[in-house]
């Protein structure tokens, strides 16, 4: 019985995200569900990575947390529209969530939405929100062995980022064991290196987020 009811949730929440991707099209608007785990610089990520797209991209941002409206707060004080989702103990988003939250951003005025999930390597992987791309950000500190214990995340990233980059000497991150895990989850995933408080590689990651708009 546990496993049909869970089965059912499921279901549920994959017709409300295929309805969230149907109006996301009709706004003409690209959605990014943007997955790490916690302190992996998910919110520096989008601020750096909007001072590369071109001024006419309009961007507008949701931010789930368990809990405060840090990430909303430091996003809007940018100038940039965002809304704030509060799970109240859920370890991720859901499409219930997001479509509750549409109607507080003007969709249709923006050209990209970002997504900011829950801090959280495991269950948001598997959790359809009705975006059109999964970015999935692992910093250096975080170790080179993440894509081996959380394959599940990396398996289902269309972007993987590698950010705080300058810090890889001081860790002793070994980049083609990282690099070797991501393959054997996820061959053909786009990888690239970043600093997103150094804003190096950030350049790379806007013209591929371009290249996905709608
Ligand atoms: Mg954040
Ligand atoms: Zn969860």
């Amino acid at each position: 019985m546990k496993i049909s009811v869970k089965k059912q949730i499921l279901n549920e929440n994959d017709l409300i995200a295929r309805k969230n991707r149907k109006f996301f099209d009709s706004c003409g608007t690209t959605a990014f569900n943007i997955m790490a785990s916690p302190g992996a610089g998910k919110t520096s990520f989008i601020l750096a990575v909007r001072t590369f797209l071109p001024k006419t991209k309009r961007i507008g941002v949701m931010e789930g947390d368990v809990a405060s409206r840090i990430d909303t707060d430091r996003i809007l004080s940018y100038g940039i529209p965002a809304v704030q989702i509060n799970t109240g103990g859920n370890c991720h988003l859901d499409a219930l969530m997001v479509k509750k939250a549409l109607s507080q951003l003007s969709i249709r005025r923006l050209d990209i939405l970002f997504i900011e999930n829950v801090g959280n390597l495991i269950c948001p992987a598997n959790v359809n929100l009705g975006t059109h791309d999964n970015i999935v950000i692992a910093s250096v500190p975080e170790g080179d062995d993440k894509p081996y214990k959380y394959p599940g995340m990396f398996k289902t990233a269309d972007l993987v980022v590698l950010n705080k980059i300058d810090l890889i000497e001081v860790f002793k991150f070994n980049l083609e064991y990282f690099t070797h895990g991501i393959r054997m989850v996820n061959p053909n995933v786009k990888l690239l290196a970043a600093s997103c408080t150094g804003k190096r590689g950030i350049r790379e990651v806007s013209d591929w987020i371009v290249n996905q708009s709608l």
